[in-house]
């Protein structure tokens, strides 16, 4: 959970003709989180989750540290699906695909048990459906390009 008051900043670069930059100026030090630039902006927390993309990008969830191997910076289970202009948790969209990225190549005569086990508890571990529970706050936007 990141909290509430750590987002003083949020500038937006077109370095690409796909991606941004955000930039997260928090008390002590700067956070840069690589967003594509049609992601859509974070909704308020509460409200429906948007796929916007940035609490996955921040820190991974408690599934996405097992996928990841890390604590902060972003899942590696996080996909952008540009067609719907939206990020989506691969370890519910693509399950094969995710565990066969992460998984070692010994360990890969386990994907059909464990691709079925993920998809049976992926939902309830990342919190599918319950709305954004990110209260990072955005309060300056910028775009260049
Ligand atoms: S939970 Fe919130 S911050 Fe995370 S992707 Fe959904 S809307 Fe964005
Ligand atoms: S919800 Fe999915 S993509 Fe986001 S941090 Fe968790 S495992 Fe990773």
């Amino acid at each position: 959970m990141v909290g509430k008051n750590s987002v003083i900043e949020k500038k937006i670069f077109n370095l690409s003709n796909c991606r941004c930059q955000v930039h997260f100026a928090m008390p002590k030090n700067v956070t840069v989180l690589h967003i594509f630039r049609d992601a859509p902006t974070k909704p308020a927390s509460g409200s429906p989750c948007n796929g916007c993309g940035v609490c996955c990008l921040i820190a991974p969830c408690p599934l996405g540290v097992l996928l990841s191997c890390r604590r902060l910076g972003a899942c590696q289970a996080l996909i952008w699906q540009a067609e719907d202009r939206r990020y989506v948790c691969g370890a519910i969209t693509s399950v094969h695909d995710v565990l066969t990225r992460r998984l070692p190549l010994y360990a890969h005569a386990l994907l059909p048990v464990l691709c079925s086990l993920l998809r049976r508890l992926a939902k309830r571990w990342v919190a599918e459906g319950v709305g954004c529970d990110c209260d990072v706050e955005i309060d300056t936007v910028t775009q260049d390009g």
